[in-house]
C-alpha cells in the first residue's frame, strides 16, 4: 500500500463468527492490528452476522477471547464501542435497507420475486442444458414495487466490458462483466448480504485500507461496483494469501480443528494453540511469518520490530505453506527468555487443568531446571506432575534397576541412599550430590547408576529435572518416604 495515505488509516477485522477462530483469521486480524499500528491508526473489530442461521454468541466470544489473547486489541468494535457503532451488523439493518432502496431508485439494482421453485427449475435446466448456472436476470427490467410479493434485492451489473480492480499486492485484477452475476444484495427476510453489509460498513467506518482472505477476490468486481454506483471512494484493497498446510497438501481454511499431517499434529484454532501451551507472543511471531517476512534471516522479532518493516506490498501473494516446525522452535524460544517466576505462573493453569494442586514455592523452584527442557507449557506436567502429588505410582519395578544391576545390588543402592540422606542435616541440592556422590564411589557404583534409581524411586519416571533439585523441592520426608515404597516393591515377601 502507498504510504503514506492521504486517508487517515482505518482497518478492520471483519469476522462472521459461526466457529472458533482460525489460524488463517488471526493472520489476518494480525496483519490489519500492525498495519494500524505502524500507521498510528484505527484497528476496528466488526461483527459480520448477517448470517443469523450460522451465527452462534459462543464463536464471537471465541474470537474475542482469542484476539485478546493474541494481543491483538481493538480500538472500536464490541464491548469498547466508538463513533462509527454499533459494530454488529445485526444492529444496523436499517440501514442496509435504506442504502438497497436508494440503489433501487437510482437505477442501480432490482426487486426481484422469483420463487424458490423457478429458480430450481431454472438451475435444473441450465445443468441439463450444460451453460453456466446463475441467475438468468428474469426480474432486471420489470421495475418491480415493494409490493410484488416476497422478493430479495439484486445488484444490475453491467453486462459487458470488464471490471478493474486495483490490489494493492496484485496490481490490476480484470473480470470481464459478462461472466459476472446479479447477486443479491438484500436478502427475502430484510437481511442484507455480505456485499452489501460489507460495502456500507466500509464506507461509512471510514475504512482505508482492507485487507482480506484471498477467497474474497472473486467479489471484489461487485464490491468495486457497488463503490461507484454509490459514489463513493473505495479503500485501498489486498487479498492476503492462502496458507497451506505443512505439507502443501491442501488449503488450511479447509480444516476447521486440529489434524494429523506426517505424524504430527497440526492445529489450527487460536484455543487450540493456547491449550496447547503456545505463548501468544510466540504464536504472533509465528504468524507475522507467513506470507510476510521480517528479512535478513530473522525469525524472532517483537510486533513493535515487525511494524517497523511492515510493508503489505512485501507480502508474498502466492500461498504458502504452514512452517509448523518453526512454531514449536520459536515458543522454546520465548519460553527460555522468560524471566522464571513470570513462567511458574504461566505455567500453573497448564498444571491445574491436568488436576494437580499447585504449591507455587515448589513450582517457581524448580521452574529454572525445566526452563529449556519444555516446547510449550503443557509439557510442564510431564516433568512436574511428581512433585505435587501425594503418592507416586512406579509402573514397572525393573525401572529401577539401572544398566549392570540387579535387584539385590539395587536394593542395597536405595537402602544406603536412604540412610544418607536421612543423615543429613541439610537437605540442600548441594549437600545431597556430595553426600550421594561420595556414596557412589564408596559403593563402587557409577554417579547414573545410583542416582538413576533414586530418580525412579522418588519421581517414578527415568526422566525428570536435576535430581538432587527435585528432591529439595519434595522435601527431605517425602523424598525419603518414595524410597522407603520403592525398597518394599522390590523385596519379594519370603
Ligand atoms: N465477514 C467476512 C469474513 O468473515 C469479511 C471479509 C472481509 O474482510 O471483507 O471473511
Amino acid at each position: 500500500m502507498s504510504d503514506p495515505t492521504p486517508r487517515p488509516v482505518r482497518v478492520r477485522f471483519a469476522p462472521s463468527p459461526t466457529g472458533y477462530l482460525h489460524i488463517g483469521g488471526a493472520r489476518t486480524a494480525l496483519f490489519n492490528w500492525l498495519f494500524a499500528r505502524k500507521h498510528k491508526g484505527v484497528f476496528i473489530l466488526r461483527i459480520e452476522d448477517t448470517d443469523q442461521k450460522r451465527y452462534t454468541a459462543e464463536a464471537e466470544q471465541d474470537f474475542k477471547d482469542s484476539l485478546h489473547w493474541l494481543g491483538l486489541n481493538w480500538d472500536e468494535g464490541p464491548d469498547v464501542g466508538g463513533e462509527f457503532g454499533p459494530y454488529r451488523q445485526s444492529e444496523r439493518s436499517e440501514m442496509y435497507q435504506q442504502w438497497a432502496n436508494w440503489l433501487i431508485d437510482n437505477g442501480y439494482a432490482y426487486r426481484c420475486n422469483c420463487t424458490a421453485e423457478r429458480l430450481a427449475g431454472l438451475r435444473k435446466e441450465q445443468g441439463k442444458q450444460k451453460v453456466r448456472i446463475g441467475y438468468d436476470r428474469h426480474c432486471r427490467d420489470l421495475n418491480l414495487g415493494p409490493d410484488c410479493g416476497e422478493y430479495v434485492v439484486r445488484f444490475k451489473m453491467p453486462v459487458d466490458g470488464e471490471t478493474t480492480v486495483y490490489d494493492e499486492m496484485r496490481g490490476n485484477i480484470s473480470f470481464q462483466n459478462a461472466d459476472l452475476q446479479d447477486l443479491v444484495l438484500l436478502k427475502s427476510d430484510g437481511l442484507p448480504t455480505y456485499h452489501l453489509a460489507n460495502v456500507v460498513d466500509d464506507h461509512f467506518m471510514e475504512i482505508s485500507h482492507i485487507m482480506r482472505a484471498d477467497e474474497w477476490i472473486a467479489t471484489a468486481p461487485l464490491h468495486a461496483r457497488l463503490y461507484q454506483a454509490f459514489g463513493w471512494e473505495m479503500p485501498k484493497i489486498a487479498h492476503l494469501p492462502v496458507i497451506l498446510s505443512p505439507s502443501g497438501k491442501g488449503k488450511l481454511s479447509k480444516r476447521d480443528q486440529a489434524f494429523e499431517e506426517g505424524g504430527t499434529k497440526i492445529l489450527v484454532q487460536v484455543r487450540e494453540f493456547r491449550e496447547a501451551g503456545y505463548l501468544p507472543e510466540a504464536v504472533v511471531n509465528f504468524l507475522t511469518n507467513v506470507g510476510w517476512a521480517f528479512g535478513d534471516d530473522r525469525e524472532e522479532f517483537t510486533p513493535e520490530e515487525a511494524m517497523e518493516r511492515f510493508e503489505l506490498k512485501d507480502i508474498n501473494p502466492s500461498a504458502g505453506k504452514l512452517p509448523f516446525d518453526k512454531l514449536v522452535w520459536l515458543n522454546n524460544q520465548y519460553i527460555m527468555m522468560m524471566a522464571p517466576d513470570a513462567l511458574a505462573e504461566k505455567i500453573k493453569p497448564y498444571l491445574e487443568a491436568d488436576g494437580l494442586v499447585v504449591d507455587m514455592d515448589k513450582l517457581k523452584a524448580i521452574t529454572p531446571y525445566i526452563q529449556e527442557r519444555i516446547k510449550t507449557l503443557s509439557e510442564a506436567s510431564e516433568w512436574l506432575a511428581f512433585l505435587f502429588k501425594a503418592e507416586i505410582t512406579i509402573d514397572d519395578p525393573v525401572q529401577l534397576i539401572q544398566k549392570n544391576m540387579d535387584v539385590d545390588s539395587t536394593l542395597r543402592a536405595l537402602k544406603a541412599s536412604y540412610d544418607t540422606l536421612k543423615g543429613l542435616g541439610d537437605f540442600s541440592h548441594e549437600q545431597q550430590e556430595k553426600a550421594m556422590r561420595a556414596l557412589a564411589e564408596q559403593m563402587g557404583l557409577k554417579a547414573g547408576q545410583l542416582f538413576g534409581s533414586v530418580r525412579v524411586a522418588t519421581s517414578g519416571q527415568p526422566v525428570s529435572p536435576p535430581l538432587f533439585q527435585s528432591m529439595e523441592v519434595l522435601g527431605k520426608d517425602v523424598s525419603l518416604k518414595r524410597i522407603e515404597d520403592a525398597i518394599k516393591l522390590l523385596m519379594i515377601d519370603d
